[in-house]
C-alpha cells in the first residue's frame, strides 16, 4: 500500500468555454490543460514546469478542485482515504473530482497551495500568527493556548520567530511573506503541497534561501510537493521528477537528473538552452524559442510543438539545412494565415518614400527572404522552384496561390501526434525524432552543468 502514489492524476482536463454574442453561445473551448497524466509518490516533490501560458497554474486549480476539471480522475490516497471518505451514496471513492462538500473539506485540510505573490494572500488587518491559527480552529481545535503553541513552533520551522506572530503582514518582506506563506500551507499537517510559482515574484538574491527551505520542510515534514515553475534552473534544486508542459499537454517526463543530462524532446531542449550558465567555457548552443506560443483555443494538429520546434522533420525527399526548413515552414504557416504584409515590406522598401513602384520585385524577394531566414537558395532544387514560384505570386499580389504552393511543404510532426512512450526507466517523452532512440544530436552540448 506504501508503494502507492500518494497522487495519481490520470487524463485531467480543463477546457474554458469561450462564448459569443447576446445569448452567449459556445462558439469553442480554451484547452487549457488537454488530457494530463502523472503520479507523486509518497514524500516525491514532482517539477511541472513550462512556458507561461502553457496551463500549469491550471492544472493546479483543478488538481486541488479551486475550479470544476472537465474531466479525468485525480486519485489522491493519504492516510485514511480509502475507507473513510464516503460520498454522498455511500459509495468510496479516491478521486477528487468526485468528492462531495465534506469530503472536499478533508481533502482542503490535506492537501494545501501555495500562490507566487504571497502578499495578496494575507489580510492586512489581521496578524500573521492569527491568520494561521484560524485554519486550526476552522479545522476543530478549540484550545487556544496549544493553537498559538503550535503556529509559533511552526514559525520557528520556516526561519521566523515567535514573537513574529503578533505583527502584521506589511511588516515583513516578501521573502518573509512568501515563509509564513509554508507555515500556513504547513499548519494542518497536511500530506501534499502544491506550489505554484513560489519564488517567482521574489528578488532573486532571496530565492535561493526559500528554495533551499522548501526542501528542508518537505524532507522534514515527509510531504509530497508538486512544485511549479516556468524556470527550469529554480526546479532543479527542489524536484525529485520534472514534468515539461506545452499547450497544455506534458511532453517529457523523467528524473530531474535525466531531463537536465539527456532531455528527449526539443522542447525541454529548448528551455534547458535558455538557463543562462556563468561557465564561460560552456559553448553550448542557444536555441532560441521563435513565435509565441499557439492559442490553446486552436491547438497546431500533430505535435503541438510542431509551429515553433527547432527539430522539426523533413520529409524524406529533402535534406535541408535545418533551419531553412524551420524557416521554410514558419513563412508557409505566416503565409497561409494571411499575416505577411507584402505592401507593408514595399513601403518600407521605398526609401525615397514618393510612393512610386522604385522597388523591383528582385529587391522584394530579397527582403522577404531576409525578413523569414530564408536563404537566397534553397539546396534543394525543387524545393527551390515552389519556394521561388510562391514569392513570385507573392509579390504579384496573388496571395491564394502563394499560400497554395507553400502548403506542399509538410512535415511529418503534423500529420499524426507523437504520444509519450518510454525513452528509459521512468522517462517519457512525446517525440517522433527521439521516439527510435535517436537521441538529440547535440544533446550533450546542452548539459547545464
Ligand atoms: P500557466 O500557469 O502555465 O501560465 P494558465 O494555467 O494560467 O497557464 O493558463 C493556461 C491557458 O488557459 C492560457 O491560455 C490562459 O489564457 C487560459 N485560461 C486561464 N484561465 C482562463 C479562464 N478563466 N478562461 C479562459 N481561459 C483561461
Ligand atoms: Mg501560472
Amino acid at each position: 500500500m506504501t508503494d502507492r502514489p500518494l497522487l495519481s492524476v490520470r487524463n485531467l482536463k480543463k477546457h474554458y468555454p469561450i462564448k459569443e454574442g447576446v445569448l452567449s453561445r459556445q462558439v469553442g473551448a480554451a484547452r487549457a490543460v488537454d488530457g494530463i497524466s502523472f503520479d507523486i509518490a509518497q514524500g516525491e516533490t514532482l517539477g511541472l514546469v513550462g512556458e507561461s501560458g502553457c496551463g500549469k497554474s491550471t492544472a493546479a486549480s483543478s488538481i486541488i478542485r479551486l475550479e470544476e476539471p472537465t474531466s479525468g480522475e485525480v486519485l489522491f490516497h493519504g492516510d485514511g482515504y480509502d475507507d473513510t471518505r464516503t460520498s454522498g451514496d455511500g459509495t468510496t471513492t479516491n478521486d477528487v473530482t468526485e468528492f462531495d462538500d465534506r469530503q472536499l473539506k478533508a481533502f482542503r485540510r490535506d492537501a494545501q497551495m501555495i500562490f507566487q505573490d504571497p502578499s495578496s494572500s494575507f489580510d492586512p488587518r489581521q496578524t500573521i500568527g492569527a491568520s494561521i491559527a484560524e485554519l486550526l480552529e476552522v479545522h476543530g481545535m478549540t484550545d487556544k493556548q496549544r493553537r498559538r503553541a503550535i503556529v509559533e513552533n511552526l514559525l520557528g520551522d520556516v526561519g521566523l520567530s515567535a514573537s513574529d506572530y503578533d505583527r502584521y503582514p506589511h511588516e515583513f518582506s516578501g521573502g518573509q511573506k512568501q515563509r509564513i506563506a509554508l507555515a500556513r500551507a504547513l499548519v494542518l499537517n497536511p500530506d501534499l503541497v502544491i506550489a505554484d510559482e513560489p519564488v517567482s515574484a521574489l528578488d532573486v538574491s532571496i530565492r535561493a534561501e526559500i528554495l533551499s527551505l522548501v526542501n528542508d520542510l518537505q524532507e522534514k515534514y515527509g510531504l509530497s510537493v508538486l512544485f511549479i515553475s516556468h524556470d527550469l534552473s529554480v526546479i532543479r534544486d527542489v524536484c525529485d521528477r520534472v514534468a515539461v508542459m506545452y499547450l497544455g499537454e506534458i511532453v517529457e517526463i523523467a528524473p530531474t537528473e535525466e531531463v537536465f543530462a539527456d532531455p528527449q524532446h526539443p522542447y525541454t531542449e529548448a528551455l534547458l538552452s535558455a538557463i543562462p550558465t556563468p561557465d564561460p567555457r560552456n559553448t553550448r548552443e542557444d536555441i532560441e524559442l521563435k513565435g509565441k506560443v499557439p492559442s490553446p483555443t486552436d491547438p497546431p494538429d500533430g505535435c503541438r510543438f510542431h509551429t515553433r520546434c527547432h527539430r522539426v522533420i523533413q520529409p524524406d525527399e529533402y535534406d535541408l539545412e535545418q533551419s531553412h526548413w524551420r524557416a521554410l515552414l514558419t513563412f508557409r504557416d505566416r503565409v497561409v494565415e494571411g499575416s505577411v504584409d507584402v505592401a507593408k515590406t514595399r513601403r518600407a522598401l521605398d526609401t525615397d518614400g514618393d510612393g512610386e513602384d522604385t522597388v523591383s520585385d528582385a529587391e522584394l524577394k530579397h527582403e522577404l527572404r531576409t525578413e523569414f531566414d530564408l536563404p537566397e537558395t534553397l539546396s534543394d532544387r525543387s524545393a527551390e522552384d515552389t519556394l521561388a514560384e510562391a514569392l513570385d505570386r507573392l509579390v504579384a499580389d496573388d496571395h491564394d496561390r502563394a499560400a497554395e504552393l507553400l502548403s506542399t511543404f509538410t512535415t511529418p510532426c503534423e500529420e499524426s501526434k507523437p504520444e509519450l512512450t518510454d525513452r528509459g526507466t521512468n522517462h517519457q517523452a512525446s517525440c517522433f525524432l527521439t521516439e527510435n532512440e535517436a537521441p538529440l544530436q547535440d544533446a550533450a552540448d546542452l548539459r547545464a552543468d
